[in-house]
């Protein structure tokens, strides 16, 4: 249940004084505190005051190291997209990226047009720290979801023990199940010049749309087996449009943002203005 609503209910109750109307005004109270019981997301979790007055920031989980797992929700919902970033601790313009986003829509409220946008801007804040593409268990957290291809590799732990064994990709699940997102974009950054926007699931539309702003190129398959990653989980077995933004690894941040928050912004317009159409 949104604050608004919940404020409705509540001035609802609170306007029939009559005796008469006092049964009612306890009936539509209790209806006001099942609705917030009931609908609120992420109903419990602790919360940091935003630094926009239309921004809330959840601490969603931890990492293995006890860091604070931040969402950032903009507007109100829906959240129809949720951008996260940093999986991979060692790719630095993606790092620089989600935290560019996050200013931007600090300082710019209007480039959302009004929609609804969830934002993670480091998921992986251990391996941010070390420089390290890894979790603090050595776990690559993109190969940590539980979609159907997870496999165990026989003499590592690098995937996990178990799918969703690690805190940051709990976090992650838990931001899906709670905001249900239709579209997701998880910026990572590649060598080799191989940057692109590559997608699972119903997003060949949404990839198009990035990439008339960013020029790289749009592909569903990045060359190499993922099994594990977050787009066999949410774009390959339930399919949810889920965009892999890979940014060239060695781009600064002036650049990056110049060419790929255009991008970005374009599909959180898009989502405001329902056009283009991206659903397939
Ligand atoms: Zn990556």
């Amino acid at each position: 249940m949104q604050d608004t609503q919940f404020a409705r209910c509540a001035v609802r109750a609170m306007v029939t004084r009559s005796s008469a109307c006092a049964a009612l005004s306890i009936v539509l109270l209790v209806q006001s505190v099942g609705c917030a019981a009931r609908g609120r997301p992420f109903a419990g979790v602790v919360e940091e005051p935003g630094q926009a007055p239309d921004e809330r920031i959840l601490i969603i989980g931890e990492s293995v190291e006890k860091r604070p797992l931040r969402l950032h929700l903009f507007g109100e919902p829906p959240y129809r997209t949720f951008i996260f970033a940093a999986i991979h601790g060692d790719e630095r313009s993606a790092v620089s990226l989600g935290g560019a986003l996050v200013d931007h829509l600090r300082t710019y409220p209007h480039s959302r047009h009004g929609a609804g946008v969830a934002l993670m801007p480091v998921v992986n804040p251990d391996g941010v720290l070390r420089n390290n593409r890894l979790n603090a268990n050595g776990v690559d957290l993109n190969r940590n979801f539980p979609a159907s291809n997870w496999t165990r590799l026989p003499r590592s732990l690098r995937h996990g023990p178990e799918p969703a064994s690690e805190p940051e990709t709990r976090a992650v699940i838990r931001a899906m199940r709670e905001l249900l997102p239709e579209r997701v974009i998880s910026i990572h950054s590649i060598h080799g010049g191989r940057e692109c926007n590559n997608f699972d699931g119903p997003a060949g539309q949404l990839a198009q749309l990035m990439a008339r702003h960013n020029r790289y190129s749009v592909t569903s398959h990045i060359g190499y087996p993922t099994p594990g990653s977050f787009g066999s989980w949410a774009g390959r077995d339930q399919n949810i449009s889920s965009i892999t933004l890979e940014l060239p690894r060695d781009i600064g941040p002036e650049e990056c943002w110049k060419s790929n928050g255009p991008a970005l912004l374009a599909v959180i317009a898009a989502d405001a203005a329902r056009e283009p159409r991206l659903a397939e």
